[in-house]
């Protein structure tokens, strides 16, 4: 599980654009790779829409090169569904 949080990294997506401006042209395609849809419920998502980025959410494997995105209410469900987890995980634990 602590292997698994390492490799993937969650971010807003405004912050994760922001990142990639400052990088380099590695990055940028990154941002290319950013889907124009939500993973879960395919609500169309616009790169260029300051509110859309500054609410969805983007998760990242820089080693895989895979981002996938998130609209508010899947990434909530999606939280759940990792708190779940987790506390799932910590009751085997103790
Ligand atoms: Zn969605």
């Amino acid at each position: 599980m602590s292997n698994f949080k390492r490799k993937l990294r969650r971010n807003n997506a405004r912050n994760f654009v922001k990142s990639i401006k400052k990088k380099s042209t590695e990055q940028k395609m990154l941002f290319e790779m950013i889907p124009d849809h939500c993973l879960n419920c395919y609500a169309p998502f616009d790169k260029t829409d300051r509110e859309m980025v500054n609410s969805w959410f983007v998760t990242v494997r820089e080693k895989e090169e895979v981002v996938k995105l998130f609209c508010p209410p899947c990434w909530n469900k999606a939280k759940e569904i990792v708190d779940d987890l987790k506390e799932r995980a910590n009751e085997k634990s103790a």
